[in-house]
């Protein structure tokens, strides 16, 4: 039985293909609490992608309001409930065994429940290699479904808690959840397809569809647990996110032959978004990096987390979760680390919030950070200890060692001159 290292779980899973990973891994951290779901991400990939006739519903990239939107609607409610069905019908426990970080190979703990390979593989009729479901047309129709509904007293939708807002818990909440292919390190949608038409590139680990094999199946739509990979009515072939692979490559003229990030990315009005590459080593995990962001982001400050890890894929779409959404609810989302990552991001250290003034600085895509060390801008006590903001400069450089990027802690100030006021 092929059996997998997933680090994301902290163990060794069943799997149906053996392990094989690529040199370079798309990945990237969204941060939550930023977003403002302008859908400029959205527009801009498909303005670019999927503008053509049978693409209509088709969103690659997607922002939909938790905890009742999704698109296509309730997508992960439908598949917590199937694995939790399984779990039952198997007399299995969903738990994790929560680590304290210091175990590189398991930084969440282990998880101790089935993931929708397992769930699948331990099914008495194992008829698909993952738990899934085919969404129903009605379902893909509403991309925005419930946008900025909140959820108030019980949980329960428009019944607003009437307590004022205060952290750690809003009682009435919402927020942004970003979304596109997590171009995974054990694909469900790879798995699934018979015709063998989706490959993981071996050069950077994107996961695409073979247009020319495809033969329309959908078994990538129903067993993608994300429910990424959309089937197209004219073509009647399946199509997703390519992780815009021409940027990727450096073929864009304006990076001057470096991995420029991809169009969802480098759009971001609100800033909450930083993609690049990340070295793999021979276990699949990922090499250490220290001065490379995301590196940093995920493996040492441990502020960002993988996208409901339980499903089993390795997803590599890391976020840093919102402040104000109860616990619980996001623990079932982002998995044990999401206590230690909001601390880290109420209260950053002098490193991290130099990293942070990262994202979107530079369309080109960042490989390596320094640090200069600017004055002292603010302090204060917070839990008994002392907390300083200082004004460091981040400067972030692309592949090639040439410098991509050059940003304070402190917003520069500009006053405009009185002999210009109210001119352009
Ligand atoms: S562009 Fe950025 S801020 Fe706007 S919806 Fe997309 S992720 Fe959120
Ligand atoms: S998110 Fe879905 S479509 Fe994308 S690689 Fe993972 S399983 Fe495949
Ligand atoms: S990476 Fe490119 S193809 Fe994928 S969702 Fe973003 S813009 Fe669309």
């Amino acid at each position: 039985m092929p059996d997998v290292f997933n680090w994301q779980l902290g163990r060794r899973m069943y799997y149906p293909h053996a392990e094989a990973h690529p040199d370079r891994q798309f990945a990237f951290v969204f941060n939550i609490n930023r977003c403002i779901a302008c859908q400029t991400c959205t527009m801009a990939c498909k303005s670019t992608w999927t503008f053509s006739k049978g693409q209509e519903y088709m969103w690659w990239n997607n922002v939909e309001t938790k905890p009742f939107g999704g698109y296509p609607q309730s997508w992960d409610v439908k598949l917590l409930k199937a694995l939790d069905g399984a779990h039952q019908a198997a007399g299995r426990n969903a738990a994790w065994a929560a680590g304290d970080g210091s175990d590189p190979a398991a930084p969440y703990g282990s998880f101790g429940g089935m993931t929708i390979f397992e769930a699948a593989h331990k099914a008495p009729q194992r008829k698909d290699v993952a738990l899934g479901y085919e969404p129903s047309e009605q379902e893909w129709s509403s991309p925005n479904f419930y946008e900025d509904t909140a959820a108030g007293a019980k949980n329960h939708r428009d019944t607003l808690s009437m307590e004022s807002a205060e952290l750690p818990e809003h009682g009435t909440w919402f927020f942004y959840l970003q979304r596109l292919c997590n171009h995974c390190t054990y694909p469900a949608c790879l798995a699934a397809c018979p015709r063998g038409a989706i490959y993981k590139r071996p050069e950077d680990g994107i996961v695409l569809i073979d247009q020319k094999r495809c033969r329309g199946y959908r078994k990538c739509v129903a067993q993608c647990p994300y429910k990424k990979p959309m089937f197209r009515s004219t073509t009647r072939v399946s199509e997703k996110c390519i992780a815009c692979y021409p940027r990727i490559e450096g073929t864009d003229p304006l990076t001057d032959g470096q991995p420029m990030e991809t169009r969802c990315m480098a759009a971001c009005v609100g800033k909450i978004r930083m993609q690049g590459l990340v070295a793999i080593d021979e276990q699949g995990g990922w090499a250490e990096d220290r001065t490379n962001p995301l590196y940093f982001l995920v493996k040492v400050a441990r502020v960002a987390l993988p996208l409901y890890p339980q499903f089993g894929t390795e997803p590599n779409g890391y976020y840093i979760p919102p402040r104000w959404a109860p616990r619980p609810y996001l623990r079932q989302m982002f998995g044990p680390g999401v206590d230690d990552a909001i601390a880290a991001y109420s209260f950053p250290s002098r490193e991290l919030m130099a990293v942070l003034q990262l994202f979107r600085a530079s369309q080109t895509i960042v490989f390596r950070y320094e640090i200069e060390e600017g004055d002292k801008i603010f302090e204060r006590t917070v839990d008994g200890k002392p907390w300083e903001i200082f004004n460091d400069t981040v400067i972030g450089y692309g592949q090639d060692g040439r410098e991509v990027a050059r940003v304070t802690v402190e917003e520069p100030r500009y006053e405009r001159p009185d002999k210009h006021y109210n001119s352009i």
